[in-house]
């Protein structure tokens, strides 16, 4: 609207906007120093094998101890780290600490227990030329099995520059390293490209799950994403597994893992590491 006013061309950086402008700019200032200043926390959401019905794992879920505002999650800042390039420095931390506290985690409990670290990785750290000796120099330090880390990105990544991703993929999976598709199934990929992807594991976007009961078409697409995956050779995990009527579905389905509030809500390390304790089965 303040644009088609010329005469009012002001109304283009109204009060609002100036408060919005720097409180970003407040938050970018926050966020160059939350990784000296150790506000950044790892927390971890259990993913539980659907046939065993034990933990496998965990996802790890980054969070920020802001000073003042609080626990902050991803959604409140990782659009900014991405925009400012912080991500690469946030995201070698994530890894870091995530593949450190696994591999403590298998040191002094039952490895069998714990076969799994899940991590996310934004579109712009493949842009890295050196993501895969960062990879590879964590596992290094942490003595952290390859095997046992998994990279989960969007289908933006498949979407994006196809070769070059590609490349870095097949060396991933060179070194051991699984990959996963993270909320598949509100992306665009081609299911060629998804084919020629060195893929283990597609997770159904927690919009199905959630909708599932709600509404038969739901659990229809569930059912064809586990079938397509299952042809390609890759085990499906459910994402925001909330009741056990759909914990019962999935398992009907055969899909391999389930993860949300069913079994556990995302936990800090101490937490998480009750829980392995706790063994719980479901
Ligand atoms: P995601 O990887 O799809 O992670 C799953 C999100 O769903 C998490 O939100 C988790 O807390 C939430 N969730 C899990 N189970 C349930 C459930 O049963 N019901 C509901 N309603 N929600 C559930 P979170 O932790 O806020 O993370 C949001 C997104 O931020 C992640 O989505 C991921 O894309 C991104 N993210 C998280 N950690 C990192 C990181 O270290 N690096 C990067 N680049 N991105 C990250
Ligand atoms: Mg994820
Ligand atoms: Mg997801
Ligand atoms: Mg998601």
């Amino acid at each position: 609207q303040a644009k088609v006013q010329g005469r009012a061309r002001y109304k283009l950086f109204n009060s609002d906007m100036y408060a919005n402008a720097l409180a970003k700019l407040q938050l970018e200032t926050d966020l160059r120093r939350a990784i000296e200043r150790l506000e950044f926390r790892v927390y971890y959401q259990p993913i539980v094998s659907l046939t065993k019905g034990s933990i496998l794992g965990f996802e790890a879920l980054l969070r920020w101890q802001h000073p003042e505002r609080g626990l902050l999650n991803p959604a409140d800042f990782i659009s900014l780290a991405e925009e400012t390039g912080l991500i690469f420095s946030i995201g070698k931390w994530v890894l870091h600490e995530a593949c450190r506290q696994m591999q403590a985690w298998r040191m002094c409990h039952d490895s069998n227990l714990l076969e799994k670290i899940s991590v996310n990785l934004s579109l712009k750290q493949f842009s890295q030329p050196d993501l895969i000796e960062q990879i590879g120099q964590i596992l290094h330090s942490t003595g952290l099995d390859a095997d046992t880390l998994t990279l989960e990105i969007t289908e933006s990544v498949i979407v994006a520059n196809g070769d070059k991703v590609t490349a870095t993929f097949l060396q991933l999976r060179e070194m051991g390293i699984k990959l996963s598709i993270d909320d598949f199934g509100t992306g665009y990929s081609s299911l060629s490209r998804l084919y020629n992807f060195p893929i283990s594991v597609l997770k159904i976007d927690r919009s199905f799950i959630s909708l599932m009961s709600a509404n038969k078409k739901n659990l229809e697409i569930i059912e064809i994403i586990a079938t397509l995956a299952h042809k390609l050779g890759v085990d499906v995990l459910a994402e925001g597994v909330e009741t056990k009527e759909q914990l019962a579905f999935l398992r009907k389905l055969k899909c391999e893992y389930g993860q949300g509030h069913f079994f556990s809500v995302p936990l800090n390390s101490s937490e998480a590491e009750a829980l392995i304790m706790a063994n719980p089965l479901w």
